[in-house]
């Protein structure tokens, strides 16, 4: 990734950007990073980070936030044409009560049926792996 003078040692999420955890990339710019949640709530659910750690909305520099929601939409699009759900729900979290669990900003691509009784909180339950990469393979292609 280059310059990493923005990211800090001890985050999940910067570790992905500096390659030190693996991940599902599925689109990556200058300024932000898309890859698959690995407890996805529903099929193709997918996160969208800057590569600048603000732990939350109210840290964040507007110059990282635009392209982070610019991101947001070029994936969000790629992953309504490939997994075809009901709707797509953003969600991006601030802080514990918000059930936020990590700490650099992130916004959620999710998937929606009206029938997947998903709520706005939910508990971390692992995906298939496999079933995950594919999918990144095929939303990474449907980036335009
Ligand atoms: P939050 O609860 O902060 O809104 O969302 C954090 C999200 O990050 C969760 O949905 C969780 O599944 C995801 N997550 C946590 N650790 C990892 C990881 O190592 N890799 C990936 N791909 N997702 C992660
Ligand atoms: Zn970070």
């Amino acid at each position: 990734m280059g310059d990493d003078g923005h990211l800090i040692e001890d985050c999940i999420f910067c570790k992905i950007l500096r390659g030190e955890i693996p991940s599902f990339k599925v689109f990556e710019d200058d300024k932000t990073f898309a890859f698959m949640d690995i407890n996805p709530v529903n099929e193709g659910h997918a996160l969208v980070i800057p590569k600048f750690h603000a732990e939350n909305l109210y840290a964040t520099p507007d110059e990282w936030f635009g392209p982070t929601l610019s991101t947001v939409r070029r994936v969000a699009t790629a992953v309504n044409a490939v997994v075809q759900p009901e709707g797509i729900n953003l969600l991006q979290a601030n802080g514990p009560g918000a059930k936020q669990s990590v700490f650099h900003l992130h916004m959620h691509i999710i998937p929606r049926s009206a029938t997947d009784g998903a709520t706005m909180n939910w508990d971390l339950v692992p995906g298939d792996m496999d079933a995950i990469g594919e999918l990144a393979k095929k939303i990474t292609a449907a980036i335009e």
